[in-house]
């Protein structure tokens, strides 16, 4: 059966640590119609902060960029994609597992990809090195 295309919407804005909170109220009021649970909610928040931390800390090293969100809702499903121009992962596969950090003296454990596949349906993770890296989750919301 064909899912409809309920809504849509893209904002881009500077890879830069305060605007991890920007980004993931902003995800939490686009789905609001759909009325997630709080922990439906919450789950989501997480996911996307994960991934545009990610983007500040590794694709850009801290560094100036943008970062390209990209969120619909099909029927009751809301897909979210969150793309970097930055370095890029060598190995999704090696990256994607728990605890593998290329960061640990900054304190980072390993778990960001982890929470995201916890937290949410489905991620998706496309990168090329030197190009960047989109990550594309979906949540059901129920
Ligand atoms: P934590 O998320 O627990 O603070 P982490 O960010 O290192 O630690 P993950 O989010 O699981 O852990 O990411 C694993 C690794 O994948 C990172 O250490 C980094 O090497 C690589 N990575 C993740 N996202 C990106 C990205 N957008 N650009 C480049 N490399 C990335
Ligand atoms: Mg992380």
């Amino acid at each position: 059966m064909e899912q409809e295309l309920v809504n849509e919407m893209q904002i881009v804005f500077d890879s830069k640590s305060e605007n991890e909170g920007f980004a993931r109220t902003a995800v939490a009021a686009f789905v609001s119609p759909l009325n997630p649970t709080i922990d439906e909610l919450a789950d989501i928040k997480t996911a996307v902060s994960e991934a545009v931390t990610n983007c500040v800390i590794h694709g850009y090293d801290l560094g100036p960029g943008k970062i390209f969100l990209h969120a619909a809702v099909w029927d009751r499903t809301l897909v979210v994609a969150i793309t970097d121009e930055g370095k890029g992962i060598p190995d999704i596969e090696k990256a994607m597992e728990p605890m593998y950090t290329t960061r640990p003296e900054l304190e980072r454990s390993g778990m960001g990809f982890s929470f995201m596949e916890a937290f949410m349906d489905a991620v998706e993770v496309e990168s090329e090195p030197g190009q960047g890296t989109r990550v594309t989750m979906q949540k059901e919301i129920r």
